[in-house]
């Protein structure tokens, strides 16, 4: 075993071989060389920067926007027996005083540090003043103006290269359209660096949408059903939605908490810290939660609102099943959802491009969910990536029957070109539908629209079929949403080609009822069922050392590592040191303890 790199992996990390592209990562930085990483979440991209800080000399510096984080970053390392520190507004003078003298020692093999202070001059002299094994700028794609996750910091980041030409710099994001991706290498002066891109399909998260009725029984129901007990996080829109649905939760039952950024700083780390270190937590939240937290063991993750954009939804939804097992995103989605979000886009600051840009955005979110083919596909396409359909989400699962709309969408169309033909008008959707199924009511008789040719010629469709199909055709870009004007609805372009009958169009149907059916494994089937109760044991071995030590459960060992034990029960210390996740500082740490754990157990069988 000559690779320093595959010894640091198998000695410090206890893992047995690096994944996919991170070899290749590894070698490319270790030689020191730049490189942008493009990992989905949970794609293991930390070991990218933290093996070569480690073979390299000096101190790995790594950029990261959340200090919320950096506590639980450090604490996961110094488990691991590498020497980290991290210097953030969160420290008083002393402290800091003391990591600056560490690193200026050499003492350190990473130091986390917030994009705002490394820019400090105070920053910049100590640095200069160390050795510098390489910058690593995690969540990369902060530096993307038009992202949803935009800091102004990381503009500022650029300047590594110049002060520090010959010092590898890696930037990694979960984050991939081509245009971010671009967008990074320029800002970040990395357009000569290769790009190494891992496959963005995570197999075992399973995608569901819903239509939206009653959407917190629907979401209770969700978690009730498949999910009781377990972590998971709840997107939703406004802070308004997240106290409500919050409550909500908790009142029936679920240990919810709420996360956004009308809360004191406190609360929200009070709320953070409770979600990672206790089990079954479910985080509601708007989306200023959730970057950086690498809690393995999420099991679901739920949007009660449309989100904005595909990119952001898949790295929210990326946030469940980081451990590799059996994960689920649910999504519910009504066509309000739609007009709301056109309407913030009408009222945001910003320039046309800009806010075309977004409203593309939602409809492609839009097109997700009324697809009729592999969601997954459909995902994964966004990011430039080919697959096969995925057999693990609703549409593969569950296909959707499909039938030939041309007609309806025809008499859809032509009722909003009447209107604003023969009316001057555009209209909403409710009152159009009421104007296709024939309903008299005071408003569309006020308007005299019972005249028009198209007055009642869509009996023959509910209202809930009406808008499914509606939703199908602003999916489809042949209706627009008019944000501001109270979501009225107008023609497109492409509208003219099925109404002249050049188009024809393939809706699908709406389901009765859309079943959620995340398959549960209970009991897990990962594990076989006599290692079951043993590997319950572990668990409460594990909370218990976690919370003597003030860590996460996750930080001592993973599941997947607990699971391998409950399996081979090994009796000694060499034995135990083969399983994945257990390098030699765990082994030094917990070995003895978690033998004595398991013979504890056997004891307790005879
Ligand atoms: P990301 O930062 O890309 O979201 P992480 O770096 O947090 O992902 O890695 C996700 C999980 O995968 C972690 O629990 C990590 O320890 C594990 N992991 C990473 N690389 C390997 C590997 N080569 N073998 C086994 N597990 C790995
Ligand atoms: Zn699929």
């Amino acid at each position: 075993m000559s690779d320093p790199a595959l010894q640091v992996l198998q000695q410090v990390f206890g893992y047995d071989a690096f994944r996919g592209e991170q070899q290749a990562i590894i070698e490319q930085v270790v030689a020191g060389g730049d490189a942008l990483v493009l990992m989905p979440t949970g794609g293991g991209k930390s070991l990218c920067y933290q093996i070569p800080a480690l073979v390299r000399p000096g101190t790995g510096i790594v950029v990261s926007p959340l200090i919320a984080l950096m506590q639980d970053q450090v604490d996961a390392l110094t488990e691991l027996g590498v020497k980290a520190a991290y210097l953030n507004s969160s420290q008083d003078w002393q402290e800091a005083r003391h990591v600056e003298q560490q690193f200026l020692q050499g003492e350190l093999d990473l130091l986390y540090v917030a994009p705002e202070r490394l820019l400090t001059d105070r920053c910049l002299d100590m640095l200069a003043r160390g050795q510098i094994a390489l910058f690593a700028i995690d969540e990369a794609h902060c530096v993307s103006q038009w992202g949803h996750d935009f800091r102004p910091e990381y503009l500022g980041l650029s300047f590594l290269a110049e002060r520090w030409p010959g010092i590898p710099r890696i930037a990694l994001t979960a984050t991939a359209t081509a245009e971010t991706r671009k967008e990074i290498a320029q800002r970040l002066s990395l357009t000569a660096a290769p790009h190494f891109v891992a496959s963005f399909d995570r197999p075992n998260i399973s995608y569901h949408v819903v239509e939206k009725n009653e959407v917190r029984k629907q979401l209770l129901q969700f978690i009730t059903q498949n999910y009781l007990g377990e972590c998971g996080i709840v997107y939703c829109l406004s802070r308004k939605r997240v106290e409500e649905t919050a409550d909500f939760l908790q009142s029936q039952g679920v240990r919810a908490l709420a996360y956004h950024a009308g809360l004191s700083t406190q609360q929200r780390a009070a709320n953070q810290k409770r979600f990672l270190r206790e089990d079954g937590v479910v985080m509601v939240a708007t989306i200023a939660f959730g970057m950086g937290v690498n809690k393995p063991d999420v099991r679901f993750v739920a949007h009660i609102d449309l989100p904005k954009s595909i990119e952001g939804y898949y790295q929210e939804t990326g946030r469940a099943g980081r451990d590799g097992e059996p994960a689920t995103a649910w999504l519910a989605y009504g066509l309000q959802d739609v007009v709301q979000l056109q309407r913030m886009v009408a009222e945001s600051q910003g320039d046309v491009t800009h806010q075309r840009n977004q409203t593309n955005q939602i409809e492609a979110m839009l097109g997700l969910c009324e697809t009729v083919s592999c969601r997954r596909q459909l995902l994964l396409d966004y990011f430039g990536q080919q697959l096969e359909p995925c057999g693990n989400c609703d549409t593969c699962l569950n296909p959707p029957e499909t039938w030939d709309g041309t007609v309806a969408a025809q008499k859809l169309l032509s009722a909003i070109y009447r209107l604003w033909r023969e009316r001057g008008q555009n209209f909403g959707a409710a009152h159009i539908i009421d104007i296709l199924r024939g309903k008299a009511t005071d408003r569309v008789q006020q308007h005299d629209h019972v005249s028009l040719s198209v007055f009642g010629v869509g009996a023959d469709l509910s209202v809930k079929e009406w808008r499914s199909v509606l939703r199908q055709l602003i999916a489809h870009k042949l209706v627009s949403v008019q944000p501001e004007n109270f979501g009225t609805l107008s023609l497109t372009e492409q509208s003219r080609t099925v109404l002249k009958g050049e188009q024809s169009i393939l809706l699908r149907k709406t389901e009765p009822q859309q079943s959620v059916a995340a398959k549960r494994k209970v009991p897990d089937e990962t594990l076989p069922p006599e290692a079951q109760a043993c590997y319950e044991r572990l668990r409460e071995w594990r909370t218990e050392t976690a919370k003597a030590h003030e860590v996460p459960p996750y930080i001592i060992f993973n599941n997947a590592t607990l699971k391998e034990v409950a399996s081979l029960r090994p009796a000694t210390l060499i034995e135990l040191g083969r399983i994945s996740g257990i390098g030699a500082r765990k082994l030094e740490a917990y070995g003895a303890a978690l033998l004595a754990c398991l013979d504890q157990y056997e004891q307790a069988l005879i």
